[in-house]
């Protein structure tokens, strides 16, 4: 775990006075620790459980019986959006609590068939990779990472389904929901009003941007998913909406409590201008597959890991077309983009 600061600190001893608890559950990922939040109330609730793993399992056992709990304890488990960081363990940790398990409602299918619904965005990443340049072989070689890390979610029933802007009432609190799309579509806030907190899973970070990844639209037929979804303005948009929210204090998916948001949304929004800017200039030289731009930005980074960077290129690409800076090209099925 890294070293805690005296504000951090401060800030996790703020959220355990109001019965939320930090568990920093440890993950394979390049993010590093996955935190799940323990709330004592009632139901003695979990959102999120960190990836589908014995050592995830054992930290987080371990964690809770600091607190003075079980994982047989848990009456209500939350899942915050469809990354295997985030539910990896909840099918297990349900099988031993017997507890509900809650997600957005367009989540519930996605995690119950979890298995079917990565071979559906496996498929869907490898169109959108070729149509933006990425060459087959690179792509083949995604394809084999993405089959090694499957393993670490795992598929789970929801049994309470929970709407946007409904209240999920406990003994001593009454938390907000709120769905945030853009980091994935499924990305889920929990704002308890009288505490003036905000459990956001990974919709805001101190320490990284929430790449908001292209990701498969939830529930779209096989095949017809129709336009590439525009994640960084879906992103951009639920980034105004907390922007807009009084908060003492955001605890995030990864990472250090956060007690200035506005201050680093704002950073978050300058960081995408300069960084369209930058594409920009790079189109306005020459036109560009996306491929060819992430290329340009980060060199062998574009191909060890291809789709984020896509990702981050196309989010960005998006912005300039939004604002009608550059336009879509296509060749042999090949998209590039140019200035206008
Ligand atoms: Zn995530």
């Amino acid at each position: 775990m890294s070293a805690e600061g005296p504000a951090e600190r401060e800030a996790l001893a703020h959220a355990a006075e109001a019965g939320i608890h930090r568990l920093a559950i440890p993950t394979p990922f390049m993010v590093g620790r996955v935190n799940a939040y323990l709330i004592e109330d009632s139901p003695l609730t979990l959102i999120d459980s960190g990836p589908n793993s014995a050592k995830a399992l054992d930290e987080l056992e371990q964690q809770l019986a600091a607190l003075g709990h079980r994982i047989e304890d848990i009456e209500l488990l939350i899942v915050s959006h469809q990354h295997m960081d985030h539910f990896g363990l909840a099918s297990i940790l349900a099988r031993r609590s017997g507890a509900e398990v809650a997600s957005l409602g367009i989540l519930a299918p996605y995690l119950a068939a979890y298995g079917h619904e990565t071979d559906l965005e496996d498929a869907f990443a490898e169109t959108l990779m070729l149509r933006h340049g990425i060459p087959t072989e690179i792509m083949s070689a995604l394809r084999a990472v993405s089959a090694g890390f499957r393993a670490w979610g795992s598929a789970v029933q929801v049994t309470r389904t929970l709407e946007d802007g409904e209240e999920l009432r406990m003994g001593d609190r009454t938390l907000r929901v709120l769905h945030r799309p853009g980091h994935s579509p499924s990305d889920t806030v929990f704002h308890d009003e009288d505490r003036s907190i905000l459990l956001a899973a990974d919709h805001l970070i101190a320490h990284i941007s929430s790449n908001p990844l292209l990701a498969r639209p939830l529930g779209s037929a096989p095949g017809a998913e129709g336009e590439r979804p525009q994640a960084l303005i879906t992103y951009m948009a639920s980034l105004e909406q907390t922007r807009a929210m009084e908060l003492d204090l955001v605890l995030p998916g990864h990472g250090r409590p956060i007690t200035e948001h506005v201050a680093l949304i704002d950073e978050r929004f300058r960081m995408h201008a300069r960084r369209a800017e930058k594409i920009h200039r790079l189109i306005a030289a020459e036109p560009r597959t996306a491929h060819e731009i992430a290329h340009e930005l980060w060199g062998n980074v574009a191909v060890t890991q291809a789709y984020l960077t896509l990702s981050e290129v196309l989010g960005h690409v998006d912005l300039l077309l939004r604002d009608g800076l550059v336009e879509e090209r296509q060749a042999d099925g090949v998209v590039s983009f140019a200035a206008i």
